[in-house]
C-alpha cells in the first residue's frame, strides 16, 4: 500500500512538472485598434482571396480580454499599452506610470531585461508611440514623444524597428539634440530609411539596433511597393538577432492598422491585419524548432471604428471579397486626386471616374443585378459630393465599405472586449475572461 501511494505521488509529480513550461522565448503580438471584427473581416477575406484561415486566430488557447482602462470604459492606447505591457491600471494618455501621472511601473520589457534576457520591439506606427513606447516609457502624457524617445535610449534593449522617431518637441540642438544623433552616441546601430539592404543583411552580434524604416509611421501594407519593408521581415530580423542562450521578450506591433480603423477604411485595415498575421506566421516557424520553449500571444489593445459585420443597408448578407478591388488605402487616394487637382485645376468629378473604376472597382454603368461594382444614384451623388468636399477618399472608402457589407460606428475608439490568443509554452494561462493587465502579470509570472 505504502508503495502505491509513494508511486502515485511520484507520479502526479512527473505529471505536474511536466505540464509546467516555462518559456524561453516569448513573442507577444499587438494588434492596434484589433478586436474580433477586425479579425474575422480579415479572415474572411483571407480564406476567400485565397490566403488561406489567420493563423493568430487559430492558435489554441483563447482569452476575451477587457479592454477598460482607470478612468474609462473606452481605453486609447497609452493605457491599454501600459496594461498589457505593465500590468496594471493606468489613466488615458499615460506612458508606464500609475493614474496620479507619477509611479513607475515596471513593463515585462524591463522585467525580462533585468532577469539577462534579451528584448526587441517593433511596430509600423512611430516607434516611440503609445504601445511601444508602454514597455520601455514612464512619461504621464503619451504626446510627450521627445522624451518618451529618450526612454528608449535609455531602455538599452536590443532591437527597435519599425517607423522612425516622432521628434515633435525636440526644442534646440544644445537641450534636446536630435534622437538618432543621442542614440547612436549610446551605442545603437542606426539605419534609417532607404537601407533597407543594410538592415537585412544583419547579423547576430552587430550590437544594438535601431531601424528606421519610414521617417514617419510606415506607409500602408495596401499602399507598399515591393521595396517597403514589411512587418515580417522586421519580425523575422528580430527573431534572428534576438536569439540567444539566456532568452528574449519580443513585442511586434501591428500599430497601423488602427490609423484605418479610425479612417473607417475596410481594405486599408484588413490589410494591416493581415501583415500582421504573415508576422505571426514568421514566429510560428520559429515555434516549430523551438516548440518547448516558445511562447506566442497575439491580442488587441482596444477597437477602433465600431466595425461591425453587416450594416443597416445590407440586411443578411456580407461580400467581404469586394474589397480586393481597393487598390489604395482612401487616404493614398486624396493624394492622387490632390495631385491631380494641383496638375490640372480644371480636374473634375467626370474626369476621376476612371481612377475610382480603377483603384476601388466602382462601375458608373450598367446592370448592378449582373455586376455588383455598379453604383446606384446614391452612392453616385455620394462619391461626387466627396469630390466637391475635399474629401473623395473619404466618400470612396463609405461606398466601398456598403458594397462589402461593413458598418462603422465611430471614428474613434470602442470599448469591445479583444481576442487574446496563445501557443506554446506557458499558454494554458491564457484562457478564459481575462483583463488586459493579466497578460503581462501572466508573462512576468512566467519569465523564470
Ligand atoms: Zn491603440
Amino acid at each position: 500500500m505504502k508503495k502505491l501511494l509513494f508511486l502515485t505521488v511520484f507520479v502526479c509529480c512527473l505529471v505536474l512538472s511536466a505540464g509546467e513550461k516555462f518559456p524561453k522565448y516569448i513573442i507577444l503580438f499587438i494588434g492596434d485598434g484589433m478586436a474580433s471584427p477586425q479579425r474575422m473581416v480579415a479572415e474572411e477575406f483571407a480564406v476567400k482571396s485565397g490566403h488561406g484561415k489567420l493563423a493568430m486566430n487559430h492558435l489554441p488557447f483563447h482569452a476575451t480580454t477587457r479592454t477598460a482602462s482607470a478612468n474609462s470604459l473606452v481605453t486609447d492606447s497609452a493605457a491599454a499599452g501600459t496594461a498589457i505591457a505593465c500590468g496594471e491600471k493606468t489613466e488615458n494618455h499615460r506612458i508606464g506610470v500609475g493614474p496620479d501621472g507619477k509611479v513607475r511601473l515596471e513593463s515585462v520589457a524591463e522585467y525580462a531585461r533585468k532577469k539577462g534576457w534579451k528584448v526587441g520591439i517593433v511596430s509600423t506606427m512611430v516607434i516611440n508611440h503609445a504601445t511601444p513606447a508602454s514597455f520601455y516609457g514612464h512619461r504621464p502624457a503619451r504626446s510627450q514623444y521627445y522624451d518618451l524617445g529618450l526612454d528608449l535610449i535609455d531602455s538599452g534593449f536590443d532591437y527597435f524597428a519599425g517607423g522612425g522617431f516622432n521628434q515633435k518637441n525636440k526644442g534646440d540642438k544644445e537641450t534636446r539634440p536630435d534622437l538618432y544623433e543621442l542614440a547612436r552616441k549610446k551605442g545603437y546601430k542606426i539605419l534609417m530609411p532607404g537601407q533597407k539592404k543594410e538592415f537585412l543583411a544583419l547579423k547576430p552580434g552587430c550590437g544594438k539596433v535601431l531601424y528606421a524604416a519610414s521617417p514617419g509611421y510606415m506607409p500602408a501594407a495596401l499602399d507598399t511597393d515591393a521595396d517597403g519593408t514589411t512587418l515580417a521581415e522586421m519580425t523575422v530580423k528580430g527573431l534572428e538577432l534576438l536569439k540567444n542562450p539566456k532568452g528574449f521578450f519580443f513585442m511586434v506591433e501591428g500599430g497601423t492598422i488602427d490609423v484605418y480603423g479610425h479612417a473607417n477604411d475596410a481594405a486599408g485595415n484588413l490589410r494591416e491585419v493581415l501583415a500582421l498575421d504573415e508576422a505571426v506566421r514568421a514566429a510560428l516557424k520559429f515555434a516549430e524548432k523551438y516548440p518547448d520553449e516558445t511562447l506566442i500571444v497575439t491580442t488587441g489593445d482596444h477597437e477602433t471604428g465600431g466595425m461591425s459585420m453587416g450594416f443597416a443597408g445590407s440586411g443578411y448578407a456580407m461580400f467581404m471579397e469586394r474589397l480586393k478591388f481597393q487598390k489604395m488605402t482612401a487616404k493614398k487616394y486624396d493624394k492622387l486626386i490632390a495631385e491631380a487637382r494641383k496638375k490640372d485645376p480644371k480636374f473634375s468629378f467626370e474626369d476621376s471616374k476612371k481612377l475610382l473604376t480603377e483603384n476601388f472597382g466602382f462601375k458608373f454603368s450598367g446592370d448592378v443585378k449582373k455586376d455588383p461594382m455598379v453604383l446606384d444614384k446614391k452612392q453616385i451623388k455620394a462619391l461626387e459630393d466627396g469630390f466637391k468636399n475635399n474629401k473623395p477618399g473619404n466618400a470612396a472608402r463609405m461606398v466601398m465599405s456598403q458594397k462589402a457589407g461593413i458598418g462603422w460606428t465611430s471614428g474613434a475608439h470602442t470599448g469591445l472586449p479583444v481576442l487574446t490568443t496563445a501557443q506554446g509554452a506557458g499558454a494554458e494561462n491564457f484562457v478564459g475572461f481575462i483583463d488586459n493587465t493579466d497578460i503581462a502579470r501572466k508573462l512576468k509570472a512566467l519569465i523564470r
